[in-house]
């Protein structure tokens, strides 16, 4: 399959603004795919070369290797190339610029290899993708040299579109603004199925490039029988957040399962065997980090194959008090994985089983899973099951809550009980209902906004950004809307570290998916996710959240926003969304304006 094919959708994709249109797009790309090679060309659009979840590939190009690379390809000084990139800002332009210029001055040498019937060389997708994942492999001494030489002849072949996607894609950037949305509209589209049936088989085996390929080798037939597979995390069933206990229990419905909602990392343990996998919340492999955890599991878990969920909690080495989730970094910066084992131990709290020795769990209910869960798991005080009762109505509830803030808790988790409390890979829905301590103060709730840009920061600030421009996401459109700028909260050392921190994502436009009406002084690829809690939501006529639901012309946004934390665990898609901005200041108005009993003087 020629990759010139995937290069012009690409150029469209990129020109085009509406997500309707870019399925559609996208569809007529993945119809005249090669079955053999539509996995690599799905890879190609997301900017990776196989899913997250089979390691991060790190092709080690930087800006100055693919400066040298097209220096070499095109064979042309690299301080030609450096200039060009001043102006332009873009490798992918400057590549591009430079081959159209050569291929108009070689125009009628083409034209003689066309009237001597020279067959030109095309470059092919899976050329393409053996190139760069040859240049993922190579590592140590002298292999930037190789990685660029490969490179440069992968340009060297290429033309002009092609080379200008291949520099962006080395350089992490392709700015396409199509997430994993608008493909799985476009498989839908392509492949004659629904668009439901897709997002199921991607929320149990998230790797679209294999669900692109068994739709275009088998047919839709094919994601009917996909089911849970140890070693392959499923992306995670979250929850709704609510604040009002009879409000939680008319959602959950009584009788419902109350949990403490510990402060941890949600781990997804995968066992086969003897072989134990950890799977974070965003689908990182983080077996390494946890070694202990691997020998509690070969302990404690009877089953030969399964997938059970849990929370790993750090605890203080002296008193086994539980400690915050900020502890457990320590073992993700640590070198001595076994020295962090012993300085900041852990223990783990399950609270789900997805799958026992070919058994599918997800679709059976959370009272079915759990007696799963008990059979499967010999109890111990390092890893047993999350602290939990059956609460029936308000008073209940309450007490636990109570007893879940006293035990230093974040909160509780409430779960629906119902026949229909599937396990919903994926999706944040109302069958969990988590349930926390801030929404008992004045204050709102945190929400994790993404950063896309900042504003230069002055007198003391002077050299760092004095504020980030902050925004919720919109998966109906794909778009994030700016609800915030969050200027205080931050250290002395956080705010130093920003410049640095955000070098790699800088953009001189606005990304194509920031949607804002205020011009930032620098922008941002939204990559960032950061926690910010704030006095209040309001209507403002400058943020584009929300525009217009609640006013014609006006967004919502909030007041006095401070930083709390970075949010490395997040990834920007599953950042606060608009609606949920939406729903915290519906709830918010509505505690401010309609008593809920009537006034004495009615
Ligand atoms: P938060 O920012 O509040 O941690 P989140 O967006 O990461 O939330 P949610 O689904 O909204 O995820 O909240 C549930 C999270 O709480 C889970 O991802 C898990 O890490 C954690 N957790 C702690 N205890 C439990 C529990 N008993 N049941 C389910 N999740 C729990």
């Amino acid at each position: 399959m020629e990759f010139a094919l995937v290069a012009q959708t690409l150029d469209i994709l990129e020109k085009t603004p509406s997500k309707i249109q870019q399925a559609s797009t996208l569809a007529m790309l993945f119809k005249k795919c090669d079955p053999s090679s539509i996995d690599k060309v799905i890879y190609f659009i997301q900017g990776t070369l196989w899913p997250d979840w089979k390691g991060m590939p790190e092709l080690g190009i930087a800006e100055k290797g693919i400066q040298k690379a097209i220096s070499i390809a095109l064979n042309i000084p690299e301080n030609e190339v450096e200039k060009l990139y001043k102006s332009l800002g873009d490798y992918g332009l400057v590549v591009e610029r430079l081959k159209i210029s050569r291929e108009r001055k070689s125009a009628g040498l083409t034209a003689f290899i066309k009237s001597e019937k020279i067959a030109e060389k095309k470059l092919t997708v899976d050329e393409v993708y053996s190139t760069l994942a040859k240049i993922a492999s190579l590592q140590g001494e002298g292999s930037r040299d190789i990685k660029i030489r490969l490179l440069a002849s992968l340009l060297s072949s290429a033309n002009a579109k092609e080379a200008k996607f291949i520099v962006r894609f080395v350089e992490g950037r392709l700015r396409l603004g199509v997430g994993d949305a608008t493909i799985m509209d476009g498989l839908a589209i392509a492949f004659g199925t629904s668009r439901d049936i897709v997002e199921r088989a991607y929320n149990i085996y998230p790797d679209l490039g294999a669900i692109a390929k068994m739709l275009a080798g088998q047919g839709p037939q094919a994601l009917r029988n996909i089911k849970p597979i140890p070693g392959i995390p499923l992306r995670p069933m979250l929850a709704e957040r609510a604040s009002d206990p009879s409000e939680i229990l008319a959602k959950a419905g009584t009788p419902c399962l109350a949990e403490f909602k510990y402060d941890g990392e949600r781990a997804q343990i995968h066992k086969k065997g003897k072989t134990v996998w950890i799977f974070s919340r965003r689908l990182e492999d983080i077996t390494s980090q946890y070694p202990d955890v691997v020998d509690a599991v070969l302990k404690h878990v009877k089953a030969d194959e399964t997938i059970i969920e849990g929370e790993i909690v750090a605890v203080d080495p002296e008193t086994g008090d539980y400690r915050p989730f900020q502890e457990l970094m320590h073992r993700k910066r640590k070198k001595d994985i076994h020295e962090a084992v012993k300085e900041y131990p852990v223990i783990v709290r399950l609270f789900d089983c997805l799958y026992v020795d070919g058994v599918d769990l997800t679709l059976k209910p959370l009272s079915e899973r759990r007696e799963w869960l008990k059979k499967i798991v010999e109890e111990s005080e390092e890893f047993r099951l999350a602290e939990h009762i059956v609460v029936k109505d308000v008073k209940e509830l309450e007490e636990f809550f109570l007893k879940a803030i006293e035990s230093g808790m974040e909160g509780l988790v409430v779960k629906s009980l119902g026949p229909d409390s599937v396990y919903q890979a994926g999706v944040r829905g109302w069958l969990w209902i988590k349930y926390k301590r801030d929404y008992k103060s004045e204050m709102i709730d945190t929400v994790d906004l993404v950063v896309v840009g900042a504003f230069h920061g002055k007198g003391k600030r002077a050299g760092s950004y004095g504020a980030l421009l902050a925004a919720a996401y919109d998966p109906d459109t794909g778009t994030f809307k700016t609800v915030c700028k969050v200027g205080s909260g931050f250290t002395d050392e956080d705010l130093a570290a920003l410049p640095k921190m955000f070098e790699q994502y800088k953009l001189s436009y606005k990304h194509p998916s920031v949607d804002s009406d205020i011009e930032a002084d620098v922008w941002f690829e939204p990559r960032i996710v950061m926690e910010v809690i704030g006095a209040e939501l309001t209507l403002s006529p400058i943020h584009t959240c929300c525009k217009g639901w609640v006013k014609p012309g006006v967004g919502i946004s909030i007041r006095f926003p401070r930083f709390v934390r970075w949010r490395p665990d997040k990834s920007p898609t599953e950042a606060t969304t608009t609606k949920e901005i939406y729903e915290i200041y519906m709830k918010q108005l509505k505690k401010v304006t309609i008593p809920s009993e009537k006034p004495e003087s009615y």
